[in-house]
């Protein structure tokens, strides 16, 4: 089971290193990550992550909120890396 999240076109996002908001997208990766089963069914998350330009540190990846709030999630429930 393969689940994919993004982000809306024309977005805006926060720098990571000052927090600057309203910085535009540059680019975007792809990511993805093992999932807990759902079901029988092994699941993967799949994320396309925006990479901002800031005007005083460049171009980085945005800290996109979903990703804290997986690090929250109790070990059993943790997506983890894709090997
Ligand atoms: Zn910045």
């Amino acid at each position: 089971m393969d689940i994919y999240l993004d982000f809306r076109k024309g977005g805006t996002f926060s720098c990571p290193l000052c927090g600057t908001s309203g910085c535009k997208v540059h680019d975007s990766t792809m990511k993805s990550w093992r999932h807990m089963n759902l079901f029988q069914y092994k699941a993967y998350l799949h994320a396309r992550l925006p990479r901002v330009d800031c005007p005083s540190h460049g171009i980085h990846t945005a800290k996109v909120p979903w990703l804290g709030r997986v690090a929250a999630l109790p070990c059993f429930l943790r997506p983890s890396p894709c090997p």
